[in-house]
């Protein structure tokens, strides 16, 4: 039988593991990790203390270790709620650590029992496992990580069932009343299922937080943080994507460059801040009248594009108008604004910077003609000089 020793020294190794690899997770500010990191490192220092406190153990170390464990376990259900955006701290759960606690107290100094206390501790151990493996699969993200909620929740309820088989085992009076560093089967049962289940946590946890890192990255490169309009790069990339599709099905589709007329005078009058929410207040107006279907992203600065999929020029235009006349009638902190656009239909022969150059030359005509104005550039023509119709 492998010694209790080693597999405990072993157990040590795998818990600092954890905490260092989770460790290196904090400073991304992924909820909850710190917590994780914390538990891991309470698991390790209760499993030292084993070690420390030899075959004989005092009061104190058994109360110590005990209440290290629970507390840790305690700590990484905190941890995972947080990572869920739940509150992490339960009165209910510390009330009930303490009062466990205080029953320990009483099983090891007034009223000695070794079977009362085993019993105490798995009730603990379950619990923190089965809600551990039931956040873990309730909050599973629909996409991405559901493999590492799946393994977070078959560890922890693997080690509840083990802790389960202790109980009844203790209850019928089978359990050997042997130190945890003492050769018993149920020892070795017990720090093997840590070995195998606490590393497999830990991983689990780790696959979270860096799923949800590479979520927010993503998020961070394809929507613009102040607008929530696809950033420039997302834009061109989906817009490229939706022309060969919409191509294949020999749809018609129509692009729309919008600019914010006179834009740097509202910073210039009432301040940037009032600027950028009236920057956002447009994107949220425009974003409203359209389509599933089509695209909407912010250039750079004030100006916009739209994809109208599905739309040729005319339906483009009277579209374009309509957010037009929207944008018009709307205000944010009391200031207002109106938008100029250019509009052109997508050609066959036509790339999608081809066909932005031609409705950006339309919205440079809307500009030179007044402002607050929709004009359809010439189908035929991509010197940016093109034909105008106007629509006001
Ligand atoms: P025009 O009608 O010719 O388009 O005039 P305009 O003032 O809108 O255009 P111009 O290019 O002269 O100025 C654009 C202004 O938009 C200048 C810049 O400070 C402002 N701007 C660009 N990005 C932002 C932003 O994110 N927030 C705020 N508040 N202002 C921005
Ligand atoms: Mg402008
Ligand atoms: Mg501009």
């Amino acid at each position: 039988m492998p010694s209790a020793f080693a597999l405990l020294g072993i157990l040590i190794v795998s818990c600092l593991m954890s905490v260092a690899v989770l460790g290196s997770l904090v400073r991304t500010t992924a909820p909850g990790v710190s917590r994780w990191c914390v538990g891991y490192g309470l698991l390790a220092v209760s499993s030292c203390w084993i070690l420390v406190g030899g075959m004989g153990a005092g009061a104190i170390t058994i109360i110590g270790v005990s209440f290290t464990t629970l507390a840790a376990v305690l700590v990484l259900v905190q941890g995972t709620r947080q990572f869920f955006g739940l509150q992490p701290v339960r009165r209910d759960e510390c009330i009930a650590l303490i009062v466990v606690c205080a029953a320990l107290l009483y099983f090891t100094c007034i009223s000695p029992n070794v079977d009362a206390r085993g019993v105490l501790i798995s009730i603990g151990l379950i619990y923190g496992r089965i809600v551990l493996g039931v956040l873990a699969l309730r909050h599973a993200p629909r996409e991405g990580s559901r493999y590492a909620c799946r393994l977070i929740a078959a560890a922890a309820w693997l080690g509840a069932l083990v802790y389960a088989a202790r109980i009844v085992v203790i209850l019928l009076g089978k359990a050997p009343t042997l130190s945890f560093l003492q050769p018993s089967p149920w020892n070795v049962a017990l720090l093997g299922l840590a070995i195998v289940s606490l590393p497999c946590i830990s991983t689990g946890m780790v696959m979270l937080a860096h799923d949800q890192i590479l979520r927010r990255m993503e998020k961070l490169a394809t929507i613009d943080e102040l607008t929530g309009a696809l950033t420039r790069r997302a834009f061109m990339e989906k817009a490229h994507a939706r022309l060969v599709e919409l191509r294949e099905r020999g749809a018609l589709m129509s692009i729309a460059v919008l600019d914010i007329d006179k834009f740097k005078s509202v910073n210039d009058s009432f301040g940037h801040a009032v600027g950028d929410r009236l920057l956002a207040h447009v994107s949220a107006v425009v974003s409203a009248h359209l389509r599933p279907g089509d695209l909407f992203g912010r250039l750079g600065g004030e100006e916009f594009a739209v994809l109208f999929a599905r739309a040729g020029q005319h339906d483009a235009v009277a579209m374009t108008n309509a957010l037009r006349i929207a944008v018009e009638r709307s205000a944010a902190d009391g200031v207002s604004c109106t938008l100029s656009a250019g509009v052109g239909g997508v050609m066959y022969a036509d790339t999608l910077e081809s066909a932005m150059v031609r409705a950006d030359a339309a919205l440079y005509v809307a500009k030179a003609a007044g402002r607050n104005r929709v004009i359809v550039s010439s189908q035929d023509d991509e010197s940016a000089s093109p034909r105008i119709a106007e629509s006001r």
